[in-house]
């Protein structure tokens, strides 16, 4: 089927503004790389979330969940699947007492942020992870010592066969970089974080001495997913990078971060194949010298990924 057809008969199931053929997936990914994903349907309720499962089921269509894009590449080929995007009531965020009740669309700095506010300390972590909850949930992303599963307290999900589910943190298989999210098929709908009451300031200054050492340490002035290895056992990505002398190694459009060798940035309009070989290129070359195997942190989209 083609990215115009789904979109023909989807609009059955959605409006039609929230339908997109054949979409660019650079404009929904920070590395701003990568081919075409046929269809983008945005769902702003479950309601809607379920018609466009049934719709895909129904087709015998794939389709992926995507945040905000920022652990995430698309192949140069494309992804021959419908890529759902959580908006409206999903990027919600709320606050009672010290819970903070987020839809798994919602950005997950804005919560960071919104919590501050309300002198709730505990996600000041993630105040420069510019993800959404969602995304941030699924990676059991983290930073400065502190990642997710220290504050998610639940979260509801829709099961393969249409059940939502609440699940608590020791149902989530939580561990570095990872949950259970990565290998069964639940989509994150909603997810609670409990917080400590904190003091504004103090808050406010360990956000801000966050962003400085983000700011000071990390190529943030071109396209990038963060970290794009996970840290081995053996010790830091990064350093075994740099060890094995690939500080600015190209390929291509794509570049090793001098800044940081724990970023591959896209330096000049990579493609996303670039980008790809030179992973492959920097996990040959460690495994060469040192014998440590480095798994890539994101999540690599292609004809064929996806439910
Ligand atoms: C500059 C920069 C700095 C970063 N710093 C950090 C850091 O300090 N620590 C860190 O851990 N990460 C970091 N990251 C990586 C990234 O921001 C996080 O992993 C973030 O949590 C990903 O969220 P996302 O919404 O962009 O996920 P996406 O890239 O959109 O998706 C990631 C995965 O989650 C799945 N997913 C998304 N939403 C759902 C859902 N609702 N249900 C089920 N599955 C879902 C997707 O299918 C995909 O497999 C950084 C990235 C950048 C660009």
């Amino acid at each position: 089927m083609t990215g115009q057809e789904i979109a023909f008969l989807l609009s059955e199931y959605l409006e039609p503004e929230y339908i997109h053929p054949d979409q660019p997936m650079s404009e929904y990914t920070s590395f701003r790389a990568g081919g075409n994903a046929l269809c983008v349907a945005e769902v702003r309720t479950i309601g809607e979330l379920r018609r466009v499962l049934t719709f895909v089921r129904k087709r015998s269509l794939s389709y992926v969940i995507l945040g905000f894009g920022t652990n995430t590449i698309v192949e140069d080929e494309g992804y021959d699947g419908v890529v759902i995007k959580l908006i409206g009531d999903f990027s919600n965020i709320d606050i009672r007492g010290n819970q903070v009740i987020c839809g798994a669309g919602a950005s997950l700095p804005k919560a960071a942020r919104m919590s501050a506010e309300m002198w709730l300390a505990g996600l000041e972590f993630a105040s420069g992870i510019p993800g959404t909850v969602g995304g941030a949930i699924r990676q059991n992303a983290g930073a400065f010592g502190s990642q997710m599963s220290d504050v998610v307290k639940r979260v509801k999900v829709l099961n393969s066969a249409g059940e939502e589910l609440v699940l608590h943190p020791h149902e989530m298989d939580f561990d570095y970089r990872h949950s259970i999210f990565c290998y069964k098929k639940y989509i994150i709908l909603e997810a609670v974080m409990e917080l400590k009451k904190g003091d504004k300031n103090v808050i406010n200054e360990k956000i801000e001495k966050y962003t400085q050492e983000r700011k000071s340490k990390q190529p943030l002035n071109y396209p990038n997913a963060g970290c794009i290895f996970k840290n081995p056992k053996e010790g830091f990505a990064a350093k075994f990078i740099q060890d094995a002398g690939l500080a600015g190694e190209w390929l291509g459009g794509a570049m090793v971060s001098d800044k940081h060798c724990g970023f591959i940035v896209n330096a000049d309009d990579a493609t996303a194949t670039d980008i790809i070989d030179l992973m492959d290129k920097v996990r040959r070359t460690v495994y060469r010298d040192y014998s440590v195997r480095l798994e890539p942190e994101i999540t690599i989209i292609g004809p064929g990924s996806g439910h």
